[in-house]
């Protein structure tokens, strides 16, 4: 009596150990096999492949029909990554194809809109006011249509809006350290040597108001840090008088309009109702240091 009894312990633990065995082995042993899928086939896995081929680039439609078309573009995927490309989807061709999905892809997103006033709850998914609002960036900084977000676009994102604080005026490239330190003549201003046809940019975000007589095309900047930044002498004028525009949003090109003698930008910024010396905010700008606040520039010390 008493050994059965302690035989019928021992097989209920076997069973319990057993039991744990299998609930731990059995989720992976359940997972399905990567489905093939090849031309011919149609449905929600054709769909899904077609959906991430375009994530990886290629342009074809997701009309949920595995045609030539779709064949070719996985060949092509297949021989870009060493892949034995017979154009069929099946467990290489998948694992590649797949991305991981997370929600904090989208809360960055969401912070970064967040610095332009959108206003987001960063809750990392990519509803109707997160796309509406990834739209309405990409228009406003020439990023083109929709709401896929690339790397030009978190570029754009990262470089300008509340916190991102400043850009160049001009592109980067264009013009050496040594001449954002330059005086002006008579005031305190700066002029930047560039071609006609150079790109202008928004040193800081506001609102667009525009200017001419002597300077020519002229364009205001007044700027959601309290100053005003006015660009002289432009060639063309990208944005309308009234527009919200954003750091490092592209504004025109540079020129030789109004009273100039030859090619150049003429900036100024104006803080607390006096023009300032932007030599100092622009160095900072370039090397990527902290920018000073413009009412913090001289009034004087920079002019010949
Ligand atoms: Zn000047």
């Amino acid at each position: 009596m008493f050994s059965s009894r302690r035989f019928v312990v021992t097989v209920g633990s076997f069973m319990l150990t057993l039991l744990v065995i299998l609930s731990v082995t059995s989720p992976a042993a359940a997972i399905a096999n990567w489905p093939l899928v090849r031309q011919g086939n149609t449905g929600p896995n054709v769909a899904t492949v077609q959906f991430l081929l375009r994530h990886h680039g290629h342009s074809l439609t997701a009309d949920s029909q595995f045609g030539a078309h779709t064949h070719t573009q996985v060949v092509a995927f297949q021989q870009a990554r060493g892949l034995t490309a017979d154009g069929i989807v099946g467990s290489d061709t998948w694992t590649r194809l797949v991305v991981t999905l997370n929600n904090d892809a989208v809360r960055a997103l969401q912070t970064q809109l967040n610095k332009y006033g959108y206003g987001l709850g960063v809750d990392g998914a990519f509803g109707p006011g997160t796309q509406a609002a990834v739209t309405d960036f990409k228009q406003k900084n020439f990023l083109g249509s929709g709401s896929t977000v690339g790397s030009t676009t978190w570029q754009a994102l990262t470089g300008g809006g509340a916190g991102g604080g400043y850009s160049l005026p001009i592109p980067r490239s264009t013009l050496p350290r040594s001449e954002y330190d330059d005086p002006h003549h008579d005031y305190p201003a700066i002029d930047l040597p560039t071609y006609t046809g150079t790109s202008a940019y928004a040193i800081r975000g506001g609102t667009v108001s525009y200017v001419g007589g002597g300077c020519g095309y002229g364009i205001l900047i007044s700027a959601n840090d309290g100053a005003s930044y006015k660009y002289c002498h432009l060639n063309s004028r990208a944005v309308s008088s009234g527009t919200q525009v954003s750091t490092g949003q592209y504004i025109g090109t540079t020129g030789n309009t109004g009273h100039s003698t030859g090619p150049h930008l003429h900036l100024e910024v104006k803080s607390g109702g006096v023009l300032r010396c932007p030599q100092r905010m622009l160095l900072a700008i370039y090397d990527g240091t902290s920018v000073p606040s413009p009412s913090s520039l001289p009034t004087s010390g920079c002019t010949y």
